[in-house]
């Protein structure tokens, strides 16, 4: 597999943590994706609390989107983020679980994929404001493929509002 694109691509990353000081995980997330190689952090959001999705008992999650510029192809990259989940003592416990950092390819350029384990755009987009928030500080004009304008999601979620902690 060609390991490289030949443009740079605009990816957006989701990151969550609800474990291990999450505030902590969270902003040295930014540090840990700008060492993957060819790959550029370009912008983050502030950080969000949100109360936790799928199962309820469980901490709150601390949030942010990052906007990198890479020039690995979309596996590649989701590889790169599973590595850094895995180092960081990520445990795949239960769906929905607690976690010290969770990584998700939201959104690479215009690429649609859907292999066994990777979808791209990430298909919890449009029902999660703790991404859709932290998107669209970061890219409110952002057309999401098959799904739209990251400001119009915000504005049509129905889901509630989540707190900007900084
Ligand atoms: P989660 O526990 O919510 O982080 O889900 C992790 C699982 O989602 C892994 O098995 C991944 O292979 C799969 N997955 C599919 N698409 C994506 C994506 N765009 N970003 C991150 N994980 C994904």
């Amino acid at each position: 597999m060609q390991s490289e694109s030949a443009a740079p691509i605009t990816a957006f990353i989701g990151i969550g943590s609800n474990l291990d000081s999450p505030k902590d995980r969270v902003k040295g997330a930014a540090g840990l994706l700008a060492e993957i190689p060819s790959t550029r952090v370009e912008r983050v959001s502030s950080l969000y609390q949100s109360a936790p999705f799928g199962v309820t008992n469980q901490p709150d999650f601390v949030n942010a989107v990052a906007c990198l510029s890479t020039s690995l192809e979309v596996r590649v990259l989701f590889r790169k983020l599973q590595k850094i989940e895995a180092a960081q003592g990520r445990v795949r416990t239960k769906r929905w679980g607690p976690r010290v950092l969770d990584l998700d390819l939201l959104v690479y350029g215009a690429a649609v994929v859907s292999d066994p384990d990777l979808t791209v755009p990430h298909p919890g987009i449009a029902d999660r404001n703790f991404v859709l928030l932290p998107l669209q500080e970061i890219a409110p004009d952002l057309e999401i493929p098959g799904l739209g304008r990251v400001a119009d999601l915000a504005a049509d979620s129905k889901e509630p509002r989540i707190a900007r902690l900084e």
